[in-house]
């Protein structure tokens, strides 16, 4: 039960071998068995998630039912759940219950599926390690030296421990597509705009994506469809007809043109990771697919470029927490730290006062054309790259993390490397392209090692489909860390 795809469970349910709330009982149970060594979960409630599963199973006895009723999903803890104690893995907001649902949430109540609990992750996501989690560290269910990745940390631990079928992440320069990677599952950003960010708590509007994570792209498809759509009460929400995500998994990959950036692939890339990414091109041209050398010139620009905007919208989103909401003014404080001692924002972790002070500086007089300025100048010609590298190709493939998941605490003192994590993923995000991250084998450690498909505007269909047509001839999707127990 705990290895099976949502469309096994789904049928399961449909036929009645299983009810919803036997099913999120054997989740539950494998819940309190593993999280409180890896402590992927911040909240589990499971009163309210067993309600649920009560609510589901009238549904599926009344035949209303969806691919989804009844499927119990983790949902990261940067989505707004009502009644549910939802802290974006800060301080400030451990005492946080939401009064309403994000729409995201409100989506998947609509279809009856089941909130298994909150998942931990950096504070604020803002982090590559989920060790800035104010809940503390997740570990990496394939070796618990390592982390999981982050920020999306606690939803790839918990998927990739089969203490949830699927997740919930967001993504703001690599926060679903790393974690995955170094935990070995499935995950997805969609194209900027596809999913609601209402009631997701905002790190940077303009970068931040929700997607799912799952152990395959069948299921990811599945997950999208209801994650997925307009929202008037979200303003960057896009406006599109719906799509079925799944509708192309089958398609055999025919014509399919691969770019393979040789920036990414000249250097910074470690042994293992380079040797797992080519056997998956290789197993992909076996399928058909033809592979053609591109550039992307400005790409080792993304580090820098991101890490000018994100804090420079992040501390304009984390403001509602200082001191200007309390009657202070700036003439009170005799700098940051001043400010810090004297508001909330003492509350926060070093990292995100570490951001704060970055975007407070890129955006201050004398600064802001120096810095934000140029920064957002170059985020259209990072756009632009992709834009001339999808006249070569379909699909642009490669490393998804630069090395496999390192050791706790290895990163945690210095900033800069931990950047580095996301190195081929914010691109992307500065992009608004979908990416995604599947698992493609085993590196150093026996530690998972992920590819990364970056595909053009709305290709989500085409991406999964490439990646189901992979899965179909290799098995890492369905590899569980063995030290497991079985439920
Ligand atoms: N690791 C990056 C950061 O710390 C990206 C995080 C994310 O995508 N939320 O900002």
């Amino acid at each position: 039960m705990l290895n099976a795809s949502l469309k096994q469970l789904a049928a399961q349910l449909l036929e009645k071998k299983i009810s919803s709330v036997e099913l999120t009982e054997v989740f539950l149970k494998h819940i309190r068995s593993l999280n409180p060594e890896l402590n992927a979960f911040i909240t589990i409630n499971e009163e309210m998630s067993l309600a649920q599963a009560q609510v589901a199973d009238k549904m599926i006895a009344s035949g209303q039912t969806h691919p989804l009723t009844g499927i119990p999903v983790a949902q990261k803890d940067i989505f707004c759940a009502k009644g549910w104690l939802t802290t974006c893995g800060s301080k400030m907001l451990s005492n946080f219950i939401s009064p309403y649902d994000a729409t995201i949430i409100e989506r998947f109540n609509q279809v009856g599926a089941v909130n298994i609990g909150k998942t931990n992750m950096d504070e604020f996501a803002m982090g590559s390690s989920n060790e800035t989690s104010y809940y503390g560290p997740v570990k990496n269910p394939w070796d618990t030296l390592a982390v999981p990745g982050g920020s999306s940390g606690g939803s790839a631990c918990a998927v990739a421990a089969r203490m949830a079928p699927a997740a919930t992440a967001t993504d703001t320069g690599g926060s679903i597509r790393q974690p995955a990677a170094l935990c070995g599952i499935s995950g997805i950003k969609p194209t900027y705009g596809l999913v609601s960010r209402y009631g997701m708590i905002a790190f940077a509007s303009s970068l931040d994506q929700g997607g799912p994570m799952a152990k395959s792209a069948e299921d990811l498809a599945l997950l999208l469809n209801v994650m997925t759509g307009f929202d008037a009460r979200d303003s960057t929400s896009l406006q599109r007809e719906p799509e079925d995500y799944a509708r192309d998994l089958d398609k055999p990959l025919g014509q399919l043109r691969i770019g393979l950036p040789k920036e990414y692939f000249a250097k910074g890339m470690s042994a293992s990771v380079a040797s797992a990414v080519e056997a998956a091109i290789a197993e992909l041209r076996k399928l058909g697919a033809t592979t053609v050398e591109i550039s992307l010139p400005n790409t080792q620009l993304s580090i820098p470029v991101y890490y000018v905007l994100a804090p420079a919208e992040a501390s304009s989103n984390l403001s509602r927490f200082d001191g200007v909401r309390y009657g202070y003014r700036a003439s009170d404080y005799t700098d940051l730290e001043d400010m810090y001692k004297k508001t909330r924002a003492q509350g926060f972790g070093a990292e995100v006062k570490r951001r704060i002070l970055i975007g407070t500086y890129v955006l201050s007089h004398g600064y802001y054309d120096a810095y934000y300025l140029q920064a957002q100048k170059l985020r259209r010609l990072i756009a632009s790259d992709f834009t001339e590298a999808f006249k070569q190709c379909d699909v642009i493939m490669g490393p998804t993390s630069p090395a496999v998941a390192f050791n706790l605490g290895e990163k945690s003192g210095d900033p800069l490397q931990m950047y580095l994590s996301d190195i081929y993923t914010s691109a992307a995000n500065l992009a608004g392209l979908p990416a995604m991250s599947i698992p493609a084998g085993f590196g150093d450690k026996n530690r998972p090692v992920g590819l990364h498909i970056v595909g053009n505007y709305f290709r989500e269909a085409q991406m999964l489909n490439i990646a189901h047509q992979y899965q179909q001839v290799t098995d890492w999707h369905v590899r569980a860390p063995a030290r497991l127990p079985e439920a």
